[in-house]
């Protein structure tokens, strides 16, 4: 380096640059959001490599998901080139996945073997469970994977389960159907997701000739986000350190939100016991927010009792940046509308939408902001997971509903005809498929004569018979029932939401308050058809905006470690953030990991953050009336700058600047109005009260199911 300093030690600050040369010996960087942990274990990778003191492919670097893996990578050719590909660098599960494969004999696989998904799993344990008559409805298999995979988390294969945990577990029962539920996957030549880590921790306790190539291998081990980790993780990383004991864990208490999959911050404590003379930095200083967003969030994490404890330090700027805008509306419509007014104003501005992201407590909230945004226009992104529509529950749901609408939609009924499952297997579909060809009609009208012979045999046949019949009975129910009723009955009726309440996989809730949401959703239309209709739309315009990446959609969990200039946080109201699980069931320790949840959140901006509640939200078709998260009472007021719909709050919300509980319910009633809506050609017509009770002003884009889109121009006020 000409004989100064290599380059990627230049704009470091000193606690930093400790951090990155401090090469050996155990090291520990516990530090808030922003502080730049990511950037100092990226930055000592290239240390370590740029200045020759190992190989490439003696660095190990473990990233909690596969994406910040891609990134650290790039970061890293970027700054020593070509050997950043040979770094051992991704998740904890990756890697194990691929020591497994060149060792899979000695803990009992193939080197070719399967990796279940969350439904294999919970098929293979329901079978085990029949073939040992065990009653499903006193054992419910969901609970027992539960227990077998916290013991998979803690790192404990069947034989090292200890007694009074067997105990405690059905009284050793769920112990031996741990035992063969292990055995049968050898059996397969499978593993499941949580036995990528066991199996390999297995390896490394019971071969010793292979741990020791792995410990000589790995000079320097080095792990992002330490505080999620699990027990079974961190003995597997002591393990492997035990040798060079060279191994840096970054990581913030304050972030720990993956208690739920085991996660344990005591991982944190435990490590400077188990690497006495550890060292540990601390960064204090923050390049990633605002001074404001920096003393908001500090405000807000102190109220957790559970914490190590740090502050943040903004770099010492003038400005502070711009207030936190808490915003207070009627309804989620209006969230969405106001939050995508806001999204626009801000590109009018000269804002990439790349540089937004609207980040939600739970997957059904994106339904509001998705349409929202497909409405103006504006691309996006739903990360982690499906967009709305696009959900397996949802496009189940769809199906169900296009079969009342269109009987030849053979796509549909196939679909949903054995779902839940009524029996009507391979064969019956095959019948059905030979009827339909010879009698020249769809599926479902076939199924109609069909059920009229002895084609079927008769389980099959009344199974079918009660299918179709429900579907004929809400064809008649359709024109008369309100939609949102209509909708939620088929589901029930139909079984297909009962068989999600049955399901107890960790998405099975997730999927039912997706349902929930839909029913909401299709509140605003007259009818099926039209609902259908739009759906299309949306279909056609997601495949359109996927060219862009646009502005990001995720959930808070899925957004640790990221940041953006502008974050929005809508849907900060009791039951929804904190989420109504963790209150209901997980007392002080579920309501401080909510709050890191808020933390993260606010965390993630560089510039602007916008949080907002609404004062109700249809659910069923019911409007119920929201109270504002306590999380936003916790916000330092003098970082905030209150706004609410005229009318929505007493006088004294603006001022108040957070403490708002009072004045809140005396401004609630029902704004009655109706709104014209004059689409471009100047025809006007009127919309309904239900509707415009939702804040319908002169100037906003609306889509109407007739019309289309068009924007209001002229309002009378009743
Ligand atoms: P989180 O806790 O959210 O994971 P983090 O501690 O990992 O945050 P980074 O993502 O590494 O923080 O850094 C936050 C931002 O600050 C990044 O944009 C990074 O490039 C920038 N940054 C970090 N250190 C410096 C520095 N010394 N000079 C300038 N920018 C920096
Ligand atoms: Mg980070």
């Amino acid at each position: 380096f000409g004989g100064g300093e290599p380059p990627w030690l230049v704009d470091l600050n000193p606690e930093q640059r400790e951090a990155v040369t401090t090469i050996d010996g155990p090291l520990l960087v516990l530090s808030g959001a922003g502080t730049g942990k990511t950037r100092v274990l990226t930055t000592r990778l290239a240390h370590i490599i740029g200045l020759r003191m190992a190989q490439p492919w003696q660095c190990l670097a473990v990233t909690f998901t596969n994406r910040a893996a891609r990134e650290m990578r790039e970061r890293l050719s970027g700054m020593i080139g070509g050997p950043a590909e040979s770094v051992w660098l991704g998740t904890f599960h990756a890697i194990c996945v691929r020591i497994l494969r060149r060792h899979a004999e000695a803990v009992g696989l193939k080197s070719g073997f399967l990796i279940l998904d969350t439904d294999d799993q919970m098929r293979l344990l329901k079978q085990l469970l029949e073939g040992a008559g065990i009653d499903s409805k006193k054992w419910p298999p969901q609970a027992i994977m539960g227990v077998i995979q916290r013991w998979k988390d803690r790192g404990l294969a069947p034989d090292k389960v200890p007694a009074e945990d067997a105990r405690a577990a059905g009284g050793g029962s769920i112990l031996a159907l741990y035992k063969s539920y292990q055995a049968r996957l050898a059996e397969l030549n499978a593993c499941d997701f949580g036995d990528l880590l066991l199996h390999c921790l297995t390896l490394f306790q019971t071969h010793h000739d292979i741990l020791e190539e792995y410990q000589d291998r790995f000079r320097y081990i080095l792990v992002d986000e330490y505080q999620d980790t699990n027990v079974a993780q961190y003995l597997w990383l002591r393990l492997l350190a035990r040798k060079h004991r060279n191994i840096c864990c970054v990581g913030d208490d304050d972030q720990s939100i993956y208690s739920w999959r085991g996660a344990e911050v005591g991982n944190i404590l435990r490590f400077e016991k188990d690497f006495p003379g550890a060292k540990v930095v601390r960064l204090e200083r923050n390049y990633r927010s605002t001074p404001t967003i920096l003393k908001a969030a500090s405000h807000l994490i102190r109220n957790n009792e559970e914490r190590l404890g740090k502050e943040l330090r903004a770099p010492g700027v003038e400005d502070v940046g711009p207030k936190l805008c808490v915003r207070g509306v009627w309804s989620a419509d209006e969230e969405a509308r106001w939050l995508v007014d806001e999204i626009e104003s801000l590109q009018a501005k000269g804002a990439p939408l790349s540089g937004m992201a609207v980040l939600v407590r739970a997957g059904f909230q994106t339904r509001e902001f998705e349409e929202r945004l497909i409405t103006t226009g504006l691309p996006y992104r739903v990360i982690g997971g499906p967009r709305f529509y696009e959900r397996m529950e949802i496009r189940d749901a769809l199906a169900y509903l296009r079969l009342l609408v269109s009987p030849d939609d053979d796509l549909a009924f196939e679909r949903v005809v054995n779902k839940p499952k009524r029996g009507l297997g391979e064969a019956t579909i095959q019948t059905l498929h030979l009827s339909a060809r010879a009698l020249g009609k769809p599926l479902y009208l076939a199924a109609l004569d069909v059920i009229e012979t002895d084609e079927l045999k008769p389980k099959p046949r009344a199974a079918l018979r009660d299918f179709c019949e429900t579907i004929e009975r809400f064809k008649s129910l359709a024109p008369v029932m309100d939609l949102p009723e209509l909708v939620r009955t088929l589901m029930e009726d139909s079984g297909y939401a009962e068989m999600w309440r049955r399901d107890k996989s960790p998405e099975a809730p997730g999927r039912l308050e997706n349902l929930d949401e839909l029913y909401g959703a299709v509140e605003a239309y007259d009818g099926l058809t039209q609902f259908l209709e739009h759906i299309s739309l949306v279909m056609e315009n997601e495949a359109r905006a996927a060219e862009d990446p646009g502005v990001t959609l995720m959930t808070l969990h899925a957004a640790k470690g990221l940041e953006f200039d502008v974050v929005f946080l809508p849907g900060w109201e009791e039951e929804i953030f904190p989420h109504k699980r963790a209150l209901e069931e997980g007392g002080m320790a579920a309501l401080e990991e909510e709050r890191r949840l808020a933390y993260v959140g606010i965390t993630r901006a560089r510039q602007r953050v916008f949080i907002s509640f609404a004062a109700s939200r249809r659910v069923f078709g019911q409007w119920v009336n929201a109270i504002p998260s306590r999380f936003i009472d916790e916000l330092p007021p003098e970082c905030v700058e209150a706004q609410s719909e005229s009318g929505l709050y007493g006088a004294g919300f603006a001022e108040s600047g957070g403490a708002w509980g009072g004045a809140w319910e005396d401004g609630w009633g029902g704004r009655q109005r109706s709104s014209k809506i004059i689409p471009g050609d100047g025809t006007s017509f009127n919309v309904k009260p239900r509707e415009a009770e939702e804040g319908l002003a002169v100037g906003v884009r609306v889509f109407h199911q007739k019309f289309g889109y068009g924007v209001i121009q002229r309002k009378d006020e009743d």
